[in-house]
């Protein structure tokens, strides 16, 4: 009986899955397996609320399989030397899985390829698992990826993603596979309290819920912080819950202003994918050199901490970190908010800030989260690389009633209405009810204007 290997990685379901599909082509035996990757753990990626969430995707995918008469194989260690064990334990002929963009990912295709080869095995690997256009799939003229969104966007848009797939109807996983036993998310410490669930029935109840009765106003809605109105589907789609591809077409099928809203953000997902596999030093270096000599010292220190535990005495930016804390999760218009203020009103260096970031989401994602840091820091793909974003006038406009706020930050919930931006301003009762909550640790004006002293000096000399 003919056998292969599927390696899931970011791609943890059973729907839409071209590489299950293959492997099990002619109905030939499969081996689901998923390795926990001492290289995830050691690059230092592998933190709590990830962990916690992809202990949900695991068990969820494993029930999924055992309702098909299969089940999942899980094994620690080396991702190459465990995929060429199980596939020898296996005699599988070939193992299959989902092309991955980061530095790492293209490093762990060339070896896996490699030795299964040396063992006389072959390595498929399948677009458009992770993405709904492959990266790569779209160049210009004159480069090997898209450096501007919108050009790309029109030539993604045009583009006609293939056919969701089905989950299969039975997987038959051959006898005498020995699995690890699954994590549990019990067992981990550090987990934020307000994690949400992982795991393909999770994200599938999600999406229908946001079908229902999310998507049509998302268009008006998706910056308003406190009406929570965005899908919150990025950490399925970071863990691959679900499938991009399937997700467009779901959401084009709807129709309307905030299906076109929303497909225009899961191009950004691609567009980000496209930049990285092409530039993968991007991760940790300037995507365009600036030449910054970031702020550092105790001062600097202080600030960093401050902006870490949501008390920079900017109600929006201290409520988006705390809701970070909380959730591992935040909104885009804070991360948007914090990172600019970090970066550029504080002049810290922007993988200050995507380390901390990546220590916390659940959807942390090397992708979205260095590339948003940069294009947010202005050495990335920002056409307008020297705006800064004013957290008062922004909180007056994407928080205007203050319940934001006001949810995240107690020591201001007694304060009404938009007032409860600028603190600073407040007398009497309310400034009293107010006191536990820091004053401003930087003064606008004057951010703004180092960051624009040290623009004007290719960022150096502050
Ligand atoms: P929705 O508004 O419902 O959007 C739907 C989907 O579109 C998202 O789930 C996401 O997959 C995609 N999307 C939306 N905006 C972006 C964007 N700017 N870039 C890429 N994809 C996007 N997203 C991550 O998935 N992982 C990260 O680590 C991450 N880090 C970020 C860091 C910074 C500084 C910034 C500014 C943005 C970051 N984003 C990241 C992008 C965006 O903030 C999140 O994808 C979004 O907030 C997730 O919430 P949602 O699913 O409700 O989004």
């Amino acid at each position: 009986m003919a056998v292969s290997v599927v390696l899931y990685t970011a791609d943890l379901r059973l729907h839409d899955h071209p590489p299950l599909r293959a492997a099990s082509a002619g109905g030939r035996q499969v081996v689901p397996l998923f390795v926990r990757d001492r290289g995830v753990s050691d690059a230092g990626f592998a933190v709590p609320n990830r962990l916690a969430f992809l202990a949900d995707c695991l068990r969820d995918l494993d029930a999924g399989l055992r309702e098909r008469g299969g089940h999942l194989v899980v094994r620690c260690g080396d991702v190459v030397e465990e995929v060429c064990r199980v596939a020898a334990e296996a005699d599988a002929d070939e193992v299959h899985m989902a092309a991955d963009v980061s530095g790492y990912a293209n490093r762990r295709e060339r070896r896996l390829r490699r030795a299964l080869a040396a063992d006389g095995r072959q390595l498929r690997v399948h677009d458009t698992v992770t993405t709904v256009v492959a990266p790569g799939a779209l160049t210009p003229a004159a480069s090997d990826h898209f450096a501007v969104f919108t050009p790309y966007f029109r030539h993604w848009s045009a583009q006609q993603p293939r056919d969701a797939l089905g989950a299969p109807r039975s997987v038959r996983v051959p006898d005498g596979i020995a699995s690890e036993r699954l994590p549990s998310r019990a067992a981990l410490s550090g987990v934020s309290a307000g994690l949400a669930v992982g795991g393909e029935a999770a994200a599938r109840k999600r999406l229908g819920a946001w079908l229902r009765s999310g998507l049509a106003q998302y268009a008006e809605r998706h910056d308003d912080l406190a009406g929570d109105a965005t899908s919150r589907l990025s950490p399925h789609l970071h863990f691959g819950t679900l499938s991009p591809v399937e997700l467009a077409h779901r959401v084009r099928g709807a129709g309307g202003s905030g299906a076109e809203a929303f497909v225009r953000q899961l191009a950004w997902r691609d567009f980000h994918r496209q930049v990285l596999a092409a530039r993968p030093a991007a991760a940790g270096a300037d995507y365009r050199t600036r030449h910054d000599r970031w702020r550092s010292g105790r001062a600097a220190e202080e600030d960093v901490e401050a902006w870490r535990a949501g008390r920079t005495g900017y109600p929006v930016i201290d409520a988006a970190m705390r809701q970070l804390r909380h959730e591992g999760w935040m909104h885009n218009r804070g991360r948007l908010l914090t990172a600019s203020f970090l970066t550029k009103t504080l002049y810290i260096d922007w993988r200050v800030g995507a380390r901390h970031f990546l220590d916390l989401l659940v959807d942390g994602d090397v992708a979205d989260n260095q590339l948003n840091w940069q294009w947010v820091a202005g050495t990335g793909t920002d056409t307008r690389p020297g705006r800064v974003l004013n957290p008062v006038a922004q909180g007056r406009r994407h928080d205007p009633g203050g319940a934001y706020v006001r949810r995240w930050v107690p020591e201001l919930a007694g304060v009404a209405g938009a007032a409860v931006h600028e603190p600073w301003k407040l007398r009497g009762a309310d400034r009293a009810g107010a006191s536990a909550y820091p004053d401003p640790i930087v003064d606008l004006a004057d951010g703004r204007a180092r960051f624009a002293q040290a623009r004007s000096q290719g960022g150096t000399a502050l």
